[in-house]
């Protein structure tokens, strides 16, 4: 973990798909309906939150379980390897994938304020963003983790990433057992948005 010189002036502007996706939301309100509900809008971006935005990174995910290339460049440098599959920039943030393996669990956080790899993930949930989570997961990232239902053995080492505006991290998880049979797409619907932030693992749960 860095100990990073935050500068929190970034914070009003470092997440500019809030906006971005309000638009969209508002634009296809628009096309559709032609008015404009906030309750409507909110469920929108509820959708980037929790499906359409993190779905980005279980496609990459699963490209990286089923093609050892892929998950190379994908290790190597990650922002290259999500515009491989189209998946856009960070705005000038570099995009780091860490792997997590039987020995070892990744979980990312922004421990002064919410950076998050927006391109992959979409948009951050609340409960990362809360103080709550961004000050107990690194001091005391196993019981946080098995507050989120994730009991982790203690011969795992646990490896905390705290992102900064120039440098998001993402969580490779691993591939579930018994998916050898599976396609790219089943295997995209294992991974969910908090099994790419380390508070979950991949799998049929
Ligand atoms: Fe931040």
């Amino acid at each position: 973990m860095s100990d990073h010189d935050h500068d929190h002036e970034h914070d009003e502007f470092h997440n500019p798909t809030d906006s971005e996706i309000r638009a969209k939301a508002v634009e296809s309100l628009l096309a559709e309906k032609g008015l404009l509900s906030t309750d409507a809008v909110d469920e929108i971006v509820d959708q980037y939150e929790n499906n359409d935005g993190p779905m980005n990174g279980a496609r990459v995910v699963a490209r990286a379980w089923t093609d050892p290339e892929y998950k190379h460049r994908l290790l190597e440098n990650g922002g290259d390897a999500v515009a491989e599959l189209g998946y856009g920039d960070e705005h000038s943030a570099r995009l780091v994938v860490v792997e997590n393996t039987p020995r070892i669990h990744n979980v990312i956080v922004c421990t002064l304020c919410s950076c998050y790899p927006w391109s992959v993930l979409g948009l951050p949930p609340e409960w990362y963003k809360s103080e709550t989570y961004r000050a107990r997961v690194v001091k005391e990232p196993r019981v946080v983790l098995s507050e989120f239902g994730l009991e982790l053995d203690d011969s795992i080492e646990v490896r905390v990433w705290d992102s900064l505006s120039e440098l998001r991290y993402m969580v490779l998880p691993e591939r579930p057992e018994g998916t050898d049979h599976m396609t790219e797409e089943e295997l995209a619907a294992l991974i969910s948005r908090d099994a790419m932030i380390g508070v979950a693992k991949a799998g049929n749960g």
